[in-house]
Formats: C-alpha cells, sequence, structure tokens
C-alpha cells in the first residue's frame, strides 16, 4: 500500500467553495494535510477566522486597501502579503509542498506559474488557468517535474481512472464527462432568454461558488472541462465526448481501446476530489461517506442538447483551433457571466457575446505568456463592447 506523506497546503481562494471544503478536509485529516498558507480576494473576515483555525502564518489578501483592516483581526506572528506580487510570495513558500489553486476566473495563472517554478506541486480546481494557458502550465510543471493533481471533479474522476498515467492513443479510446445537464436541461429553447440570475443560480446537484454555476448553466463549465481534459490528459479534442448524467453520482468515465469503461462514483461532494488530489497516490479514511447503492433509484444518461446549448460546440471550436483562441473563449465568457448576473445581458446573451468575440479573433498560433495574456485582455475588452451594445 502507498503510504500517504503530510502535506503542507498553501491555499490560493481559501474563503470560497472549495477554499471552505479544503477546510473540511484539513480538519478531518490533521495528520496528513496541514494548511501553511491562505489568500482571499477581499473577505478579510473569513480569511482572518481561517488564519485563526489553521494556525497558517502567511495570508494573502489581493485587495491591497484592506491591509490594515485585516491587520486589525489577525495575530502578530501572521505576515500579510498583498495584491498580485502577494499572491506570487505566498505561492513561492519555503517549507511547503502543494498549492492548490481555488481563485475563480485567471487571477490564479502567475501565482500558479511561480509555485511549479519554485518545485511545488499544483491541485487545480482553477480551470479557468487551464483554459487560457494550458500548454504554458503543462510545459513548465513537466520541465520542473511536478505534478498536476486535478482537483475539478470530473478531472479528478479520469485521473483516479487512468491511475495517475497519461490518455496514451494506444490504450485510451475516449475520455467521458459527465455533466448534470444544469437546471435548464429540460426548459423549452424558446424559454432561456427569460431565465433570470436567481434561476440560474439553482444548481441541481451540486453546491458551487455563483461563477461557476452559471457556467453549469450555459454547459460552458463543460466546455471550459473539455479543452481542461485535453491539457491535463494529453489528449485530443476529438476524443473528449460530454454525456448528460442528472444524478451527477457519476463523475466521468475512461474507454479503453479494449472496450472496457472505468467509471469513479461517489456522492455530490467537492471533499472527494479535494482529498483525493491531496492525498495521492494513498488513499485514507476521512471522514466522507461512501454511497450507498440500495438507495440510488437510477443512474441516467442522455446526449447533450448541443444546438440550444452550443458552448460545446464553441469549447470544441476553441480547442482544435488552439493558439489564442481558448483564452478568448474563456475571458468573453467571464464578462458575459458578470454581465449576466448584474442583469445587463439575457441568458442566451452569453454564448452570442462568447460566439462574437471568438469570431472577431485573429487567432495567433503561439501560445507564449505574452501572447495569452494579450489575447485575454483584447478579449476582456471586446467582450465589455459586445454587452454594452445590448
Ligand atoms: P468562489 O466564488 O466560491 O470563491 C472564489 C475564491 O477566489 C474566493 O476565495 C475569492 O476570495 C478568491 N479570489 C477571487 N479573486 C481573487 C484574487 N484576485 N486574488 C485572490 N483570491 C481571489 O469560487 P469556487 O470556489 O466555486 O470556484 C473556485 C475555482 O474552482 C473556479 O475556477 C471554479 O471553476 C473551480 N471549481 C469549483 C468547483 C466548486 O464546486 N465550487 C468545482 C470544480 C471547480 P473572496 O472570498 O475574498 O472574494
Amino acid at each position: 500500500m502507498k503510504s500517504a506523506r503530510k502535506r503542507r497546503v498553501i491555499l490560493l481562494g481559501s474563503t470560497g467553495s472549495i477554499g471552505t471544503s479544503t477546510l473540511k478536509v484539513a480538519r478531518e485529516l490533521p495528520e496528513h494535510v496541514e494548511i501553511v498558507a491562505l489568500a482571499a480576494a477581499s473577505n478579510i473576515g473569513k480569511l482572518a477566522e481561517q488564519a485563526r483555525e489553521t494556525g497558517a502564518r502567511h495570508v494573502a489578501i489581493y485587495d491591497r486597501s484592506l491591509e490594515a483592516p485585516l491587520r486589525a483581526l489577525l495575530p502578530e506572528n501572521v505576515t500579510i502579503h498583498t495584491g498580485p506580487e502577494g499572491l506570487i510570495e505566498l505561492a513561492t513558500l519555503a517549507g511547503a509542498d502543494i498549492v492548490l489553486v481555488a481563485i475563480v476566473g485567471t487571477a490564479g495563472l502567475h501565482p500558479a506559474l511561480a509555485a511549479i517554478e519554485a518545485g511545488k506541486d499544483l491541485a487545480i480546481a482553477s480551470k479557468e488557468i487551464l483554459v487560457m494557458a494550458g500548454e504554458i502550465i503543462t510545459t513548465a510543471a513537466s520541465r520542473r517535474n511536478v505534478k498536476l493533481l486535478p482537483v475539478d471533479s470530473e478531472h479528478n474522476a479520469i485521473f483516479q481512472c487512468l491511475d495517475g498515467h497519461q490518455g496514451g492513443e494506444s490504450e485510451v479510446s475516449r475520455l467521458i464527462l459527465t455533466a448534470s445537464g444544469g437546471p435548464f436541461r429540460k426548459l423549452p429553447a424558446d424559454e432561456l432568454a427569460h431565465v433570470t440570475p436567481q434561476q440560474a443560480l439553482q444548481h441541481p446537484t451540486w453546491d458551487m461558488g455563483p461563477k461557476i454555476t452559471i457556467d453549469s448553466a450555459t454547459l460552458f463549465n463543460k466546455g471550459l472541462e473539455m479543452i481542461e481534459a485535453r491539457w491535463l490528459f494529453g489528449i485530443g479534442m476529438d476524443r473528449i465526448d460530454v454525456v448528460i448524467h442528472p444524478q451527477s453520482i457519476i463523475h466521468s468515465m475512461v474507454e479503453f481501446t479494449d472496450g472496457s469503461v472505468l467509471a469513479q462514483l461517489s456522492r455530490t461532494d467537492m471533499c472527494f476530489p479535494i482529498q483525493s488530489a491531496l492525498t495521492w497516490p494513498a488513499r485514507v479514511g476521512g471522514g466522507l461517506k461512501p454511497l450507498d447503492f440500495p438507495t440510488l433509484a437510477k443512474l441516467e444518461f442522455e446526449a447533450p442538447r448541443e444546438d440550444d446549448f452550443p458552448a460545446l460546440s464553441l469549447a470544441r471550436r476553441a480547442g482544435l483551433t488552439g493558439g489564442t483562441l481558448p483564452a478568448v473563449f474563456n475571458a468573453a465568457n467571464e464578462i458575459a457571466v458578470d454581465a449576466f448576473r448584474a442583469g445587463r445581458l439575457p441568458f442566451p446573451g452569453i454564448w452570442h457575446c462568447v460566439s462574437a468575440v471568438m469570431d472577431a479573433h485573429e487567432v495567433l498560433p503561439s501560445t507564449t505568456l505574452e501572447t495569452v495574456v494579450s489575447a485575454d485582455q483584447w478579449a476582456r475588452q471586446a467582450a465589455s463592447e459586445f454587452c454594452a451594445r445590448k
């Protein structure tokens, strides 16, 4: 049996949904997981409470103006880091061996790259950074020989099914990502225009942060995950499929060339993939309950409504084209989701915006950090202009 070493974890995005679940896992597994540093954008009350609970000696707050009020909430022996540089200082701290990136959006990209350069393993929840810069991250990780451990439940499921290997063509036919289908799985297409942010924020099976919940309702989340899988498992976009599985019990599957399919199953609780990523390659007992099969009424599967929810075909186009287009796909979606949540864009406006911005983009084949960052900025501007015209 593989024995579990203790993981000293830097947690970026500690005050969010994934961050909170990570602290729950750490609480259950004090012999295996120690939280040494925490970072958030602006929620100083929760950050300070987490620092007191975990005994973390370093915290980062992105909003520099909050340093003084945060100082007042923390014990003197806690060092505060601020701004984008603060995240990088945190991600490269000596004495920690893994960085869990759970910052929503792309602010975790530079800290993630800095952590890799510092030789730290990465547990990645922030799918946006893999979509924007998957080639850069995976190349850097393999050059520095650090491990990329997926936290997203689908990718963690595939990682478990592949048992830590890559998806080589001789053995793996395809990866099958499961999707709950979101709250509008059965809504007629002509009613999608009337969907409100409140309705889109009601996910049928998962309790998550607001951005990913909206992404689940549009299926952009699954589109982002297709590109994420492409980089994490080194597999072509044409071998990544999506199936709707409304119960969210099977978290994803791998179909092998001999026709066998392996699946990973668990309750819908992000503590499962977080624990798996933080204790890999060992398996340890914690507070998580296994499935109770007799109480599971049924497991259903259906094809996604690709014509009504164009996110999947837009993602396939972005992933197959490559270059700067995935970064544009991701950035335009982030802006459109914000506009929808603020009531400035109707629900279908999200995919109309992303599609228009992708159409207007002159794709550069090169994916240096500079080109993807500038494509990301260009797309944010183009998407903001699109939303302002609506
Ligand atoms: P939340 O909105 O719940 O939390 C976001 C976290 O990021 C908060 O801690 C927030 O701090 C922090 N943050 C935002 N911007 C910055 C910044 N510039 N610098 C430092 N911290 C920042 O998001 P989720 O936890 O739902 O999602 C996080 C990531 O994980 C996303 O990329 C999502 O796609 C991915 N993911 C989430 C899943 C889930 O179940 N929630 C499942 C799979 C993947 P503050 O609280 O101060 O604003």
